[in-house]
């Protein structure tokens, strides 16, 4: 299903405490991999394309493509515009069908992000899609440098004066990295915020920070280097095979493919996405429009960190100042 209720969408995810992979692609077996493995997880999954991507693929090529593979699909598939590399690109992609879309602000000083999301925010709004917004910079690949990590008070900011939906918030990822989180400042964004969180650098955060963040208000996690590397190790390893009755151009790549459905397959499972599926889709299904409103926790309490039967996901002492808190 081509997800065209992306609130709906996010608060299911948001409600159920689990988070979903958005997987950057650039070509058809990257789009294919990613969505054949939702429907094998039975999980919702994101989908998504930066201005690198864009530059590769497309903008018409990829959203046609990605939309036409959604839309076969029994499970929910979010379209989501990532990184635009310049403002008029957030158009460009709103006009293709992205029903969820990125405002790349983290590098501004925060009145000049503020104001610029809130502009966007208005703009997906009338559009009917969702708006990510970014405080502080995840380094590494696409934004270059060093990450420079979200002040709490500057995410409370960010939520209460614009429209924002959504806030991926720097606090330990690195794009194309391996890190841990400071979950103690993801925990008190959380608090402060209320609204769905995002963490770029997904690929390389250590799996056991994923799952907590999960129970810290994060519903996306972005997953960009594993695909590629992925793509890479998947073409070396084809290359040494020995020729089948295929063509040997499609062996080589359907060897990619499942490689990289596998590398989805482990995200979606791990962020405890799986058996969400057909759960989620039913429920867009039956309803008529999208919610209104902005998908929000009222309660600090109610947040985060309850622990529940069969979870063992943040440390005693986590819990134990977690409680005070
Ligand atoms: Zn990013």
């Amino acid at each position: 299903m081509f997800v065209t209720k992306p609130r709906l969408f996010l608060s299911y995810v948001f409600e159920n405490k689990f988070a979903v992979p958005s997987f950057n692609v650039s070509n058809l077996e990257m789009a294919r991999a990613v969505i054949e493995a939702a429907e094998l997880e039975d999980a919702p999954v994101m989908v998504q394309t930066d201005f690198i991507n864009f530059n590769y693929g497309g903008m018409d090529e990829l959203s046609a493509l990605i939309r036409v593979l959604a839309e076969k699909a029994p499970v929910p598939v979010l379209m989501h515009q990532d990184h635009p590399g310049k403002d008029s690109n957030i158009f460009r992609s709103l006009r293709r069908g992205y029903y969820s879309v990125m405002y790349d602000g983290g590098h501004l000083p925060l009145a000049e992000n503020i104001a610029g999301t809130t502009r966007f925010a208005e703009m997906a709004h009338e559009s009917g899609a969702i708006l990510e917004s970014e405080i502080g910079l995840f380094g590494g690949e696409y934004q270059g440098g060093e990450a420079i990590t979200a002040a709490a008070h500057d995410t409370a900011e960010m939520v209460e004066k614009s429209g924002t939906d959504t806030l991926a918030v720097s606090v330990g990822s690195v794009h194309g990295q391996e890190t841990r989180l400071d979950l103690d400042l993801l925990s008190e964004i959380a608090k402060s915020t209320g609204i769905p969180l995002v963490l770029h650098g997904g690929s390389g955060i250590h799996p056991e920070d994923t799952k907590a963040a999960a129970m810290l208000n994060v519903y996306k996690i972005n997953i960009g280097a594993a695909l590629i590397n992925g793509f890479v190790r998947g073409l070396e390893e084809a290359a040494a095979l020995p020729p089948d009755h295929e063509p040997r151009h499609q062996q080589i790549l359907r060897h990619v493919i499942g490689r990289l459905r596998e590398i989805a397959r482990n995200r979606l499972s791990s962020f405890g996405a799986s058996s969400h599926g057909k759960r989620l889709l039913t429920k867009l299904v039956s309803a008529k429009d999208d919610f209104s409103g902005r998908v929000q926790k009222k309660e600090a309490s109610a947040i985060c960190c309850r622990r529940e039967e069969g979870e063992d996901v943040l440390s005693e002492k986590q819990l134990e100042r977690k409680n005070l808190a």
